[in-house]
């Protein structure tokens, strides 16, 4: 048998009442609508298994995955009807599990509800493109025989520029106003994270926020009231003493000009930590920062630790990540940030 695994040198703690307080922060910025749940790409790397339960708690009844491949996690959390699947089905055998399971297809294309009604149909979501040009049917579909024979349950369309003071939005919202009253549906759904910032005008029936449930500030009119959700810590796995001239890391790019002491820290590109947020960043201790030295490896960074004399083995250094700081810092989008998080991390 194999034993029990020791204690990792990873950890991604995750502050659950920020969590819910970001979901009722982003319900209430709804006005009369409720506010869904985007948990595509394993709740944004964060887990499905551990914020699908906060959410549900929190009083989320919709949730939204882009793969078909994520929906057996998401269902051990919650039933079928509260899940759709926004890449809607591409082969017959996608229509096929949606039946089965229960999970709603999100219509992107006649192609597409031409399979869900031959599969034999049932309740659905439909996408329609207010200007994206993503997925989504166009305006002029919404007249097709095949449309008017699909159950939507949620008519829904995305917003490009959301996070942007564009007048895209005002665009998007009158071109999307214009469909919702010719297509009967249960309920109307447009706004993600930063189109709930816009007002509730945007809201709809329903939203669908991802970013700022975790974290993620997209508008200044969420600075403040959105909170942290990830804290991402790394264990130090060594501590060595450089001389004058002694250089660290691949490609030696960064050399000691005196004597100093380093940590070596489990944490690398393969846990998401990209080479980009190496320059000029550090980790933290307790509050001290620790400036990152060279390149970053797969598996591994090295900090000075001239401000934490007493760091030892093991101990645990946190990695910045107000996101909209980091972001900025190291060119990555937040929603890179959060879903690059690897798999490493318990
Ligand atoms: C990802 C996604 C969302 C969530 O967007 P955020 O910007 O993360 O809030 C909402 N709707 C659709 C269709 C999406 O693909």
């Amino acid at each position: 048998m194999i034993p029990d695994l020791p204690p990792p040198t990873l950890r991604l703690r995750i502050d659950e009442a920020a969590l819910a307080s970001n979901w009722h922060t982003l319900d209430q910025m709804s006005g009369s609508a409720k506010a869904g749940a985007a948990v595509k790409a394993d709740g944004y790397g964060l887990g499905v298994e551990r914020v699908i339960p906060v959410l549900r708690k929190a009083g989320a009844e919709d949730f939204f995955v882009a793969h078909w491949c994520e929906v057996p996690a998401v269902l051990a959390h919650i039933p079928a009807a509260m899940l759709s699947v926004l890449h809607g089905p591409l082969t017959a055998k996608d229509a096929r599990y949606a039946r089965e399971t229960g999970v709603r297809p999100v219509i992107n294309s006649l192609h597409q509800a031409r399979l869900w009604l031959e599969s034999g149909g049932g309740r659905c979501d439909l996408m329609v493109d207010s200007g994206i040009n993503r997925l989504g049917i166009a305006t002029h579909e919404i007249a097709d025989p095949l449309i008017a024979r699909l159950e939507i349950d949620t008519l829904m369309s995305h917003l490009a520029s959301a996070d942007e003071d564009s007048p895209m939005n005002a665009r998007q919202l009158a071109a999307f106003r214009q469909v919702v009253q010719h297509l009967p549906a249960r309920r109307t759904s447009l706004a993600n994270s930063a189109g709930i910032a816009l007002g509730e005008d945007y809201a709809f029936g329903l939203t669908r926020p991802g970013l700022a449930l975790y974290g993620g500030i997209p508008r200044p009119e969420l600075e403040g009231v959105i909170r942290q959700v990830a804290f991402p810590q790394a264990a130090v796995l060594q501590l060595r003493n450089l001389n004058a001239g002694d250089s660290v890391g691949y490609n030696a790019t960064f050399t000691a000009s005196e004597p100093m002491r380093v940590a070596v820290v489990s944490l690398g590109y393969a846990d998401g930590f990209l080479r980009c947020r190496g320059p000029d960043s550090a980790l933290l201790h307790e509050g001290r920062e620790l400036p990152i030295l060279g390149k970053v490896s797969m598996d591994m960074i090295v900090v000075d630790c001239a401000n934490a004399p007493d760091l030892r083995d093991g101990d645990w250094l946190n990695v910045a990540q107000h996101l909209p700081d980091s972001s900025r810092d190291s060119g990555l989008s937040q929603y890179e940030l959060l879903t690059l998080t690897g798999r490493r991390f318990r």
